[in-house]
């Protein structure tokens, strides 16, 4: 099945809205580090310091992951390979897409990555 144009410029549309966000949350991730440089410790004990560092870098590493990963769904979409597992070349269930609109494998790929440990790295990276 091949997405009409319509559809296409919706999914789009949705891909581009959510990386909007996405960039809004670095933003803010990085007006939080300035703030963090500038000054210091003067509110927060030593050890809420680093429990903030330490989430504010998991957050912020998962915003960024994200962030590439509906990118690299907007190339898809753009070369026309959106929607097509990127291990079997099959058409990926549009209910699967709905849920995850990123999704760059079809069910059965995806359960067969996360069974192997190297696929599991390839999805990692
Ligand atoms: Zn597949």
């Amino acid at each position: 099945m091949k997405a009409s144009p319509s559809s296409a410029t919706a999914i789009r549309r949705q891909i581009e809205a959510q990386i909007r966000q996405l960039e809004i949350d670095l933003s803010h991730f990085e007006a939080w580090s300035l703030a963090q440089l500038g000054f210091g410790h003067s509110l927060v004990d030593d050890a809420g310091v680093a429990f903030d560092q330490a989430t504010q870098l998991t957050l912020r590493q998962n915003t960024e992951r994200r962030l590439s990963q509906l990118q690299h769904a907007l190339q898809r979409l753009e070369t026309g390979f959106y929607g097509l597992c990127e291990g079997c070349g099959e058409t990926i269930d549009p209910e699967r897409l709905l849920a995850i609109i990123d999704a760059r494998l079809c069910v059965s790929c995806q359960r067969m990555q996360e069974r192997s440990p190297l696929g599991r790295l390839a999805a990692m990276a």
